[in-house]
């Protein structure tokens, strides 16, 4: 449907909604209101859905189907009462009832089963330690006064029991949808896709489950129930209006990563934790304890599931950090450590070297003339030249030999157990394997056992920096006496070898 018909349904669905409750009192015409509630939104689900790829129509029939059977309900209700003036419990209008649960269950649950596990595992934790903290409350209030209750019979209590295990269900899916649909894009573009819809329609249909417990036995004047369908109406104008992003993709959701949790929703779960605890003062200061086994069961179920959740998220956050150091660590275009993670081996090398008594050198590449390279070729050619000879570089370079990208066009090469003439000769066979012919050059300096590492290398970087003046496309050593601060070329830094590249 276009979206002007989706305005024209919401229209529809206020003036059935408003039509219900300023309808004269009266079954009969409380009844003809219900099913327009009901048709509506089923039929909306049914004609957006014809517009879906054939694969995800039917989760939105069935719920379609849920919401109809629900709401037409009343139809068997009504003759059963009026017509039959039976007060037989249950009847057939119990199956229209509970039939919207299984109906709605497998809908969502076809719907969400193809959200990437990393999003729906925690949401499923989360939904189920909430759920487990109001199922103590429904066990208690709801559920096993049903099964105590004496005056219906066996089948009776099972029928009655059945709706507040459906709602717990309903409770539960809609705290996934809203979970799993948190990592997927800012708060409000999450309003164009379902879930958002389909949990509030969910929670506005509990909302009127839980006034009827209420309510429980009581008689009450019809505007109070009245009230209360409304909230079941909208519920299910809502759930048609989900149908409206439907098709949305699930693109952002396959690329989204969960959110960790926030203040809400820790405080959620330890508010469901703390259900068992309330129960039992609110018990003790009535009518005296009981219920211990179901209270210690859902303590036991929440407890374990809060641990797990924790645990999970303990994981993903220690994965995110490892993910986030190994970026910092790495330079994106050459995949080759950066010069930070560069600077971090240098000191232990250099420590390495004094307890083993072996010689560490240092060489500092720079590529010839690339801007140039740049000027001619372009950019993205310089790019992928700088990637193809680190790889290149790196194939002739022994596991323990460090190449890093030290930056722009600039790369330093940390060689433990090697002396100037073993890493002039490392430095030499790099030369023919470097892509597009491209020329370097490159200052060599081995450690004098004395001076700190960016003493080291600065005396390469002098040495690169003769290498340049002399000509480029070769290897210059330097001198193993430190260059005075502020000098910065040949009178201090004499050079012990000039390897010119004769290529
Ligand atoms: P020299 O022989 O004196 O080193 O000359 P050069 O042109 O290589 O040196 P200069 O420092 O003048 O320019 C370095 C150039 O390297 C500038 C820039 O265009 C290029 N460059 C630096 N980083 C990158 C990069 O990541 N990708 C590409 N494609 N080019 C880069
Ligand atoms: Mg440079
Ligand atoms: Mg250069």
């Amino acid at each position: 449907m276009r979206v002007g018909w989706w305005r024209v349904y919401l229209a529809a669905m206020m003036l059935a909604i408003a039509g219900y409750v300023v309808a004269p009192l009266g079954p009969w015409t409380a009844l003809s209101w219900s099913i327009v509630n009901a048709l509506g939104p089923a039929a909306a689900i049914a004609a957006a859905a014809t517009r879906l790829p054939r694969t995800d129509r039917a989760a939105w029939y069935l719920l379609a189907l849920g919401i109809l059977a629900n709401g037409t309900a009343v139809v068997p209700n009504t003759i059963v009462s009026e017509v039959l003036r039976s007060d037989a419990y249950p009847t057939i209008a119990d199956a229209f009832y509970l039939l919207f649960y299984p109906a709605v269950l497998t809908s969502i649950g076809l719907m969400i089963r193809r959200w990437p596990p990393r999003l729906i595992r925690p949401a499923m934790l989360d939904a189920a330690t909430i759920t487990s903290g109001i199922g103590v409350l429904a066990w208690v209030y709801a559920i096993d006064p049903a099964l105590r209750d004496g005056s219906y019979s066996a089948f009776g209590q099972l029928v009655r029991v059945a709706y507040p295990v459906g709602d717990l269900l309903l409770i539960f899916l809609a705290l996934i949808l809203v979970r799993g649909n948190s990592g997927a894009g800012p708060r409000s573009a999450r309003w164009g896709t379902t879930p958002p819809w389909l949990a509030t329609g969910l929670l506005s249909f509990l909302g009127g489950d839980l006034a009827w417990l209420l309510v429980g036995e009581h008689s009450v004047p019809g505007w109070v129930s009245r009230a209360i369908d409304v909230l079941y109406f909208a519920a299910f104008a809502v759930l048609g209006y989900a149908t409206r992003h439907a098709a949305a993709t699930d693109e952002q959701r396959l690329a989204a990563t969960p959110r960790p949790p926030g203040i809400p929703l820790m405080s959620m779960l330890l508010l469901a934790l703390l259900m068992a605890p309330a129960v039992i003062l609110l018990q003790m200061s009535h009518n005296g304890f009981r219920h211990g086994g179901a209270i210690a069961a859902g303590s036991t179920i929440m407890s374990v599931l809060v641990v797990t959740r924790l645990t999970v998220l303990l994981r993903f956050v220690e994965r995110q950090s490892d993910q986030v150091r190994e970026l910092a660590r790495r330079d994106e275009l050459t995949g080759l450590p950066n010069r930070r993670a560069w600077a971090d081996e240098l000191p232990r090398a250099l420590e390495h070297a004094r307890q083993s008594g072996r010689p560490v050198s240092v060489c500092m590449v720079d590529l010839d003339h690339f801007k140039a390279f740049n000027d001619t070729r372009g950019h993205q050619a310089g790019d992928r030249l700088l990637k193809e000879a680190a790889a290149a570089w790196t194939g002739q370079l022994r596991e323990s030999d460090v190449l890093a990208r030290y930056g722009g066009e600039e790369f330093i090469i940390l060689l433990p157990g090697s002396d100037v003439d073993a890493a002039c000769a490392v430095v030499e066979r790099l030369r023919p394997v470097t892509p597009a012919a491209q020329t370097f050059s490159c200052g060599v300096a081995t450690w004098n056992t004395t001076e700190a590492s960016d003493e080291l290398i600065a005396r390469a970087d002098a040495a690169l920096y003769e290498a340049k003046g002399a000509g480029r496309n070769r290897t210059m050593a330097a001198s193993t006496r430190q260059r005075p601060a502020g000098i910065p070329s040949a009178s201090g830094g004499a050079a012990l070898h000039r390897i010119d590249n004769i290529a």
